[in-house]
């Protein structure tokens, strides 16, 4: 099940299998550099657990959801991006662009990211 959580590329460097210097992180939630970064400051934010997309989000305990984006507006504090600014990207899906199945929250920053939407 090349899908799951064994294989899963974050769940490995969440586990510490991989190493990996983590921004930010708490019993529930990590953070730590794409490795191809798309801008100056190019965080991935995700779930400790192997969630697959934000489909499965409903399914999670409650406050799931907002201890989420909580955590993601802590990572952008604590990179310093928080007051210049920064875009947050999920990519759910094929048509999302979704590579790995794990779900997690692109934090872009560090420059003019420019109107893409
Ligand atoms: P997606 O397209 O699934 O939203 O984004 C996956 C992201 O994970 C890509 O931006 C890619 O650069 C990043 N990525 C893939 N493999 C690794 C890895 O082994 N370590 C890190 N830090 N990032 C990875
Ligand atoms: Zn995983």
């Amino acid at each position: 099940m090349a899908s799951g959580m064994n294989e899963c590329i974050f769940c490995k460097i969440i586990r510490g299998d991989i190493p990996a210097a983590f921004a930010l992180q708490n019993p529930e939630f990590v953070a730590f550099p794409d490795i191809n970064p798309k801008a100056p400051v190019h965080l991935l934010v995700m779930p400790r657990a192997h969630i697959r997309s934000l489909n499965d989000v409903a399914a999670q305990d409650d406050g799931f959801g907002q201890r989420l984006l909580a955590f993601v507006a802590s990572v952008a504090a604590a990179a310093g991006v928080d007051k210049d600014g920064y875009r947050v990207i999920v990519n759910n899906g094929p048509d999302g662009g979704q590579e790995v199945d794990h779900l997690h929250i692109h934090v872009l920053a560090g420059r003019m990211l420019g109107d893409l939407i």
